[in-house]
């Protein structure tokens, strides 16, 4: 079993669903005591949101580098980076270790590819949704095609996932509206939904509705339990 490096902490609350999908799925597959072989380096999320926000990736790289490169010296094989808006700066972390990075989107891009859907509504951070890192690579690489909420729903799904889920708040009414969001989604065409920032399954799940949902935390997770062994 290869050992897993997790760049954490952004936030910790979908770090610590990383930690548990890990481990659940290597006892799943191994049996007995069994558990996974990782290492969480978890940021202070402040910092990097502050980055965020002022539009500094380059301050935002280095840290998260700085990172990759302890969390190889420490043994770490493979690495991942738990959370879909820090993509953004994946080649740069990439390229300050020599082990593997498993990207959130291929590893999304190729669940969505298994269930033969060919169009798709991102839901995520304002960056992941708007900016072309995210939506280009599955469009590019995968021929997905890929819808976004409007300019006002964003707004909503951004601010849901910074003021509330970051912080483990977890609302009634903003899952409400999550799932009416998916709702109006569905009659614009799109035939599945990525939930693109790893806190949002902790807010709605494929039990609320009808239309596939690709949970990136879950799905990068289990991808780097199967990686690992
Ligand atoms: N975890 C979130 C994501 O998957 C948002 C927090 C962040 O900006 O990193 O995009």
């Amino acid at each position: 079993m290869k050992t897993i490096g997790i760049i954490g902490g952004m936030s910790w609350e979908s770090t610590q669903s990383y930690y548990q999908i890990i481990n659940q799925d290597v006892k799943r597959r191994l049996g007995g005591h069994h558990s996974a072989k990782c290492i969480v380096y978890s940021v202070d999320f402040a910092e990097i949101e502050q980055l965020q926000k002022n539009g500094d990736w380059e301050r935002a790289a280095l840290i998260l580098s700085d990172t990759a490169r302890a969390l190889q010296l420490a043994g770490a094989e493979l690495i991942i980076v738990a959370t879909n808006t820090m993509h953004k700066v994946f080649d740069q972390i990439q390229q300050s270790v020599t082990v593997p990075l498993l990207h959130i989107a291929d590893t999304t891009a190729e669940q969505i590819k298994l269930s033969g859907i060919e169009k798709v509504a991102l839901l995520g951070t304002r960056f992941t949704m708007e900016q072309d890192f995210y939506k280009k690579r599955l469009s590019d690489n995968y021929g997905i095609e890929v819808l976004i909420p409007d300019c006002d729903e964003r707004k909503v799904v951004h601010d849901v996932i910074y003021n509330e889920l970051c912080q483990g708040v977890i609302s009634e009414s903003s899952r409400q509206y999550y799932l009416d969001l998916i709702k109006r989604l569905v009659t614009r065409g799109a035939d599945g939904v990525i939930l693109g920032c790893t806190e949002i399954e902790q807010l709605i799940n494929q039990t609320d509705c009808r239309v596939p949902l690709f949970a990136t935390a879950r799905i990068h997770a289990l991808a780097a339990v199967d990686f690992a062994l």
